[in-house]
């Protein structure tokens, strides 16, 4: 959805609020793609700031189908979008800067409000997704998911830490 932001843009002092539907029914990060489960609508507060410069405030919640780091398990993953960024009028952007890259939702007075939100929710996504804060994982053995109960593999893992005792002790036999 395009939204014109002339007026906003050009007239001091000038506020607007809109609520607008997000259309877009996945994301993809470059790498990935994730579909949306759930979108709100997204709240957008327009203000001038000064002749030329506008500022919008947004608010919206998107839940992203993701699969847990450990288990692969897929879960509904909610990303809260609560952002704030200041928007220039096309004539007061200095071509090639930084201005220019960071408001590349913008087509001139248009601000395109799916572009705006993919970016948003690229910066609102999790490094980390769990299906739950101590999720068990798979094993690496037989891929078992051991949420689901033990496996009965031997997935006993050497204390790195008795690793080292045990060359200090090996290292002064040797003397
Ligand atoms: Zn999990
Ligand atoms: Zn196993």
């Amino acid at each position: 959805m395009l939204i014109n932001l002339t007026d906003v843009l050009t007239s001091e002092g000038k506020t607007e609020e809109q609520q607008v539907p997000i259309e877009m029914t996945d994301f993809s990060n470059g790498l990935e793609k994730y579909l949306i489960l759930e979108k709100s609508l997204v709240d957008l507060k327009f203000s001038n700031i000064k002749k030329g410069k506008a500022q919008i405030d947004g608010k919206a919640k998107v839940v992203l189908k993701m699969s847990c780091d450990r288990c692969l398990k897929e879960v509904g993953e909610v990303i809260p979008l609560n952002f704030s960024r200041t928007v220039l009028a096309p004539d007061e952007i200095t071509e090639g800067t930084d201005e220019e890259g960071d408001q590349t939702f913008m087509d001139g007075y248009q601000l395109n409000v799916e572009d705006l939100i993919n970016d948003e929710i690229l910066l609102g996504l999790p490094t980390k997704v769990l299906c739950k804060e101590d999720c068990k994982g798979i094993c690496k053995q037989c891929g078992k998911n051991l949420n689901e109960g033990e496996c009965g593999c031997d997935t006993f893992v050497p204390d790195p830490r008795m690793a080292v005792i045990k060359d200090i002790f090996n290292a002064n036999k040797e003397v």
